[in-house]
């Protein structure tokens, strides 16, 4: 018999209690100020690794990767802007967002008129924080709400930036969790961001979970996830294994996956293959308004797998596009933009894919000659008569038979029946036990 992974009842009735254990997971993980660089970012490899353990590989600072070189790391000690009368009027303890990513050290004096180049706010959402980075320009700079700048005074006002910048690494962490094969499914996660939640420890939190979920199951494919921070974290990871690249034969990068939007699937440059046809057709027939959108080389780290001289069959998971909704990269981009059942039925969604990619194989039908007699075999409906409403695992046999002559798979069934892939997958195994499917 042919044993392949699913997903049983069980799984999909646990993803919403795992939703509401990812939910604490990114609750911990929310106010570590992460970069991508420093301390912050290991910490949060640190806090997964309890979850599954993670390879950690440190790229030292001057690595030339590609087009690019690894930067100085960079953490702050402290942050902050205080009035005369000693009041903290902005303070990084309170946020890891008031602070720009990769601001040098300052302390000075200086009026509002000459601190105000350097604030970042938002004056459409004035009680929002913006995110705000400068990673290749030495700078500094905070971020801070509107309405908090609207209040401040002319001033002065002492400025005070302890951030250390230098010679250091970039933090890359993987799990391998080896299959029956050495072809990989890569799943590629960023951690770069400070205190956002769907952006980017939702993320986290799905592929955590699903290196979890796989690590003591037996897999056909290896299964390798690789959290790195986003652009530059990808490019060091892909520079840095790119003799081993050829085994990847399908990938997801997962990102935006706990606000309450609809499951949206982002195409692989080439938008036809397998794991194209396998992510889409478990969205389309398993999760109800899924959204299926063309390959761009903008969004996330799909872009660096997409790259002319990398080209790997890598697709994206989502439930918001990048820069498509009013809480991107802001501190609304918090807890309660998430929700439990949409980070489970993410990590659900994640595992059917996996599913379909594991169990996209092809049959012979060893009783090819005229419809073999499934009744006899105990496989069809008891009474016969005309019926309008064939059950699905009826239409899976005979999508099956019909189509085993070793040329399709599971999958290219599953397609053309229009049917779950989990329908045909299953009722394959129904009569491959009957002796009427052999692998082909
Ligand atoms: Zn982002």
């Amino acid at each position: 018999m042919t044993q392949l992974f699913r997903v049983d009842e069980q799984t999909c009735k646990s993803s919403g209690e795992l939703g509401l254990a990812m939910l604490e997971l990114i609750r911990e993980l929310y106010p570590i100020g992460r970069s991508i660089t420093g301390p912050g970012l290991r910490a949060t490899v640190q806090r997964l690794s309890k979850i599954v353990p993670l390879q950690i590989t440190e790229i030292p600072t001057g690595t030339h990767v590609f087009d690019w070189t690894v930067p100085d790391e960079w953490w702050v000690e402290e942050a902050y802007v205080e009035d005369v009368k000693g009041r903290r009027v902005i303070d990084m303890r309170n946020s890891s967002l008031h602070i720009v990513g990769y601001s040098v050290s300052v302390d000075t004096e200086m009026t509002l008129s000459e601190l105000k180049p350097h604030l970042h706010s938002l004056p459409a959402h004035p009680d929002w924080v913006p995110f705000r980075t400068s990673y290749y320009n030495r700078n500094w700079g905070f971020c801070v709400a509107e309405r908090v700048l609207q209040s401040l005074t002319e001033g002065p006002y002492r400025v005070v930036i302890r951030s250390h910048l230098g010679a250091g690494s970039l933090t890359l962490a993987e799990y391998v969790h080896r299959g029956t094969s050495d072809e990989e499914v890569l799943v590629f996660a960023h951690d770069c961001h400070p205190s956002l939640a769907n952006d980017n420890l939702s993320g986290l939190a799905v592929a955590i979970n699903l290196a979890a979920y796989v690590r003591p199951r037996v897999m056909r494919y290896t299964y390798r996830f690789v959290f790195a921070p986003a652009t530059i974290g990808s490019i060091t990871w892909l520079a840095v294994n790119e003799p081993q690249l050829h085994r990847i034969k399908h990938g997801l990068v997962l990102c935006l996956l706990g606000n309450r939007g609809p499951l949206r699937y982002k195409e692989t440059r080439s938008g036809d293959t397998a794991i194209d046809r396998a992510a889409w057709h478990v969205l389309r027939t398993e999760f109800s308004s899924s959204l299926r959108l063309g390959f761009s080389p903008w969004g996330y780290d799909e872009r660096q797998f997409a790259s002319p001289g990398i080209n790997l069959p890598v697709g994206a998971i989502m439930r918001s596009q990048s820069g498509e909704y009013p809480e991107y990269h802001t501190s609304a981009d918090n807890l309660d933009l998430l929700s439990p059942e949409s980070l489970g039925e993410s990590w659900l969604a994640c595992l059917k894919i996996f599913e379909a990619l594991e169990g996209n194989v092809s049959y012979r039908n060893l009783q090819a000659k005229g419809e073999p007699q499934l009744g006899r075999r105990g496989l069809y409906r008891q009474t016969g008569g005309y019926y309008t409403d064939v059950p699905e695992r009826q239409m899976a046999f005979l999508w099956l038979l019909n189509q085993s002559d070793g040329m399709h798979s599971l999958l290219d069934i599953a397609q053309r029946a229009q049917l779950p892939f989990k329908v045909i997958a299953d009722a394959a195994t129904e009569l491959e036990c009957v002796g009427l499917l052999a692998p082909a």
